[in-house]
């Protein structure tokens, strides 16, 4: 396969895996990008070669320039040397699995460049997705979802025109409290809310997961990739995580798209779209499954998911809000500082505290999320 690609983020959970790919069809890897973890990055400039490696943490980018001083790997520094790789790399196509609202401008930037973005940053599509997409326009890029529900749904609009889009059901796990009231929810304990029952993922999306905050943020991904109305949108608890989402047409057809929960398949197809190539992945034992189940998402206990639907439908920055208190939120959770429950509370009250603006440019969205977590550690830590 001619490809070449950089991959941002490249020590998470989305970037060890498109790197797997990459191994898997001998696709070039020009430039990394990671934050702190410099022995892995280390280990995967010696593997794939890359001309750019960019972290995001100076220390470990000092460190990370001692290790691989042997190599022919250029390391840059900060924010700016992530953007600067992105500028420099001759990659057509960019991985962006950066954690969190950092990931945003190294989207803007792949997007000015008019390269193919597999994008597994949810954040750059729920703080503003609409400025993301005028870039992608303006840049002559692409965005190919990398997300499992969102590649699910991408792969099954090639169905049908999208004119004739009915629905989109976006499955959900249900996390590891499936079932529970508002009561139980308030003994669970961090041990407790890192289990995931499917996916192997890293530890801020198995929070969200467990709180269907994940899913509420894929909710607002989908109207922002898909140019749906929220309303448009189901969310099915599909415990099983087989079928990755599906489309409903107007004709009441629903396509769905099934294989083992293995993040792998969305990033290859990402990259090799409109083609598809040999599997990653192993292959659907459909007998050994020999059930699905279907049940619908409780958004009363699991409030995260009801705000999310509410701030889309708001609009403006709030969907943005809702990202950046999460994050705070979680990040607190994952240091004992509150209780799993309160992640939900956080999040609300940061929603009613902001005065919202349905007109915004990327400062503004960076100018909320210090305002959300200022005030959020403010009054929280
Ligand atoms: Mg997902």
């Amino acid at each position: 396969m001619e490809k070449s690609i950089i991959v941002l983020g490249s020590s998470g959970s989305v970037g060890t895996q498109a790197l797997d790919v990459a191994r898997a069809h001998n696709i070039k890897v020009d430039a990394i990008t990671g934050g702190k973890n410099v022995e892995l990055v280390e280990k995967q400039i010696r593997e794939f070669k890359p001309r750019f490696c960019a972290m995001a943490d100076e220390n470990a980018a000092r460190d990370l320039a001692t290790r691989v001083a042997d190599t022919s790997t250029k390391v840059l520094c900060g924010t700016d040397g992530i953007i600067e790789t992105i500028n420099l790399t001759d990659a057509k196509t960019a991985v962006n699995s950066v954690l969190g609202l950092a990931g945003l401008a190294p989207t803007l930037a792949a997007a000015k460049r008019g390269m193919r973005i597999a994008i597994a940053n949810k954040e750059s599509l729920v703080a503003a997705g609409d400025i993301v997409k005028a870039e992608v326009k303006k840049g002559g890029a692409e965005l190919i979802p990398v997300d499992s529900e969102h590649s699910a749904i991408f792969q099954c609009l090639h169905v049908g025109k999208r004119n004739e889009v009915k629905k989109l059901w976006l499955t959900a796990s249900g996390g590891p409290f499936f079932g529970y009231t508002s009561e139980q929810l308030r003994a669970v304990t961090r041990a407790d809310a890192l289990k995931h029952p499917t996916w192997s993922m890293g530890a801020k999306i198995t929070i969200d997961s467990a709180t269907l905050m994940n899913k509420g943020l894929e909710v607002i991904e989908a109207v922002r990739l898909f140019d749906v109305a929220p309303s448009q949108i189901q969310v099915v608890v599909h415990r099983e995580s087989i079928i990755h989402s599906a489309v409903e047409y107007i004709d009441n057809a629903v396509i769905a798209q099934l294989s083992c929960p293995d993040m792998r398949e969305c990033v290859q197809f990402a990259l090799t779209y409109p083609d598809r190539t040999a599997a990653v992945i192993e292959p659907l034992d459909i007998f050994k499954v020999g059930t699905l189940t279907f049940k619908e998402a409780d958004r009363k206990t699991f409030r995260l998911l009801d705000l999310a639907f509410y701030s889309i439908e708001q609009g403006g920055l709030l969907p943005s809000v809702l990202s950046s208190a999460n994050e705070a939120a979680v990040a607190l959770f994952l240091d004992d500082k509150i209780r799993f429950y309160e992640i939900a509370e956080v999040v609300e009250d940061a929603i009613n505290a902001f005065q919202n603006k349905l007109d915004f440019t990327v400062e503004d969205v960076f100018a909320a999320d210090k305002e959300v977590r200022d005030r959020i550690n403010f009054e929280r830590n």
